[in-house]
């Protein structure tokens, strides 16, 4: 989808500002011991769908939140590969409904991060951190970063065009080799500017 093609000209700029965007549903990353409890020792998770970053997915098998109100959300998908650690992104929405007041943070960062129960067919799994509302970022290869002339960590703004424009700050830039161009929005962020997969937000310095 191009949201950015004008009427002018018979020769169209490209537009190099350009970053699509993916919007980050409520997703869990688990550890092998969570999976082990949740769906059975040694247990192994199925591909669902690729994601748009190289050798990662989103798995058939989900789980459901619980958290202090004894509300569950269901239907909550895994995210493939596992990890050293479990975490949890749910949108403000989200922590509303299940009563938890998870802080903004970036991936990996549990400091301050809240519980919530995990279950699955097989067993459940308090998790004591890791729920948290993640950061605005955008992946980026290095050849990106470069065109774009910002560094890993850095904090950019984008600007989302079209009819409930708004400009978005403190996006944090990762740069990383494995990456493809794409900036990560969580589902409230991406209502509340009409923004869908696939939009293109550019990059304001
Ligand atoms: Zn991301």
């Amino acid at each position: 989808v191009n949201l950015s093609a004008g009427t002018a000209a018979t020769v169209s700029v490209p537009k190099t500002n350009v970053i699509p965007v993916g919007v980050s549903n409520r997703h869990c990353h688990l550890t092998r011991e969570s999976v082990d409890i949740l769906f059975g020792p040694g247990y192994e998770l199925n591909e669902y769908r690729p994601l748009y970053q190289p050798n990662q997915y989103a798995a058939k098998e989900t789980v459901t939140i619980l958290g202090p109100k004894l509300r569950a959300i269901e239907g909550v998908r895994i995210l493939y590969p596992l990890r050293d650690y479990n975490q949890v992104e749910i949108s403000k929405t989200d922590a509303y409904y299940l009563g938890v007041n998870p802080p903004i943070k970036d991936s990996g960062d549990h400091e301050g991060s809240v519980a919530v129960t995990l279950v699955g067919p097989k067993g459940s799994v308090y998790i004591e951190k890791g729920c948290i509302l993640a950061g605005r970022h955008i992946h980026m290869h290095p050849d990106d970063a470069a065109r774009f002339g910002v560094k890993d960590k850095d904090y950019v703004k984008l600007h989302v065009p079209g009819e409930r424009a708004v400009t978005l700050e403190r996006v944090l830039v990762r740069v990383n080799p494995g990456y493809k161009l794409e900036c990560h929005l969580d589902t409230d962020d991406a209502n509340s500017a009409g923004i869908y997969c696939g939009y293109e937000v550019e990059l304001v310095k």
